[in-house]
């Protein structure tokens, strides 16, 4: 049963069609980890909240700079200095109190990915390096948890819903690509467009709405244009291949 409360906040979206009272419920069961709340964890974390999404879990180790807030829409100039987790729990947790939030301020690795995704119905990699993403991904293969993973590169944006053992794994897509250590160019608006798909993907894929979301799909900013590119696995991988 839904409450008053809860009838009138997510009104709008249960008179949709396909969607009603039945995804509603889907929603507040289900539990997501979100790992980073920059510039694609705000309209990640933005828009699932605000759907019901009911535990949302985020993790982000870093402070907010003043160099964030071209596109880290969660925090703002009042919140430099402090850490991501905290405004982040702050911007949430006002726009949602009817959900269980939490934010933790600790570092993505091979032991604490266990406890953050720990009955993760889904994960959504809005990661700014490939080496914490290999750790998601191994988590992900390991325990059969989808990955919806996003990458931004200037002008040009990747996509892709990555179920374990259907889909490549984020090995067999980067192979043995390396983190580069300069500032990586990105107009805010970019992970915007990019973290309110990566939204809607987990959204859809939550409420058991499958379309639309195979292949690896690649977003021109420049030409606003998408392109869908079929992804195959590699059966060689060392993360998802047969041979682990
Ligand atoms: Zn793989």
């Amino acid at each position: 049963m839904m409450s008053e409360n809860e009838q009138i906040r997510y009104q709008r979206q249960l008179i949709l069609p396909r969607f009603g009272e039945e995804a509603q419920q889907k929603l507040k069961k289900a539990r997501v980890f979100v790992a980073g709340a920059g510039g694609l964890g705000g309209p990640v974390c933005y828009y699932l909240a605000a759907a019901g999404i009911g535990h949302l879990v985020v993790c982000d180790r870093d402070k907010v700079e003043l160099s964030n807030l071209n596109r880290q829409i969660l925090h703002g100039t009042k919140d430099i200095g402090e850490a991501k987790a905290d405004s982040a729990y702050r911007t949430l947790s006002n726009l949602n109190p009817d959900i269980t939030i939490k934010t933790h301020n600790i570092t993505i690795d091979d032991i604490t990915i266990a406890e953050l995704a720990n009955g993760a119905d889904i994960m959504v990699d809005c990661l700014d390096n490939i080496a914490t993403r290999h750790v998601l991904n191994w988590y992900s293969v390991r325990t059969g948890t989808p990955l919806v993973h996003a990458g931004i590169d200037g002008w040009h944006a990747q996509l892709a819903l990555l179920i374990p053992q259907k889909t490549p794994c984020i090995k067999c897509l980067f192979g043995e690509a390396k983190d580069t250590t300069e500032p990586k160019p990105v107009l805010g608006v970019v992970p915007g467009i990019v973290g309110t798909m990566q939204a809607l993907l987990t959204i859809k894929h939550l409420i058991g709405d499958h379309s639309g979301g195979n292949g690896l799909m690649y977003f021109d900013a420049g030409s606003l244009q998408w392109t869908r590119i079929s992804i195959e696995r590699n059966k060689a991988c060392t993360v998802c291949g047969s041979n682990n």
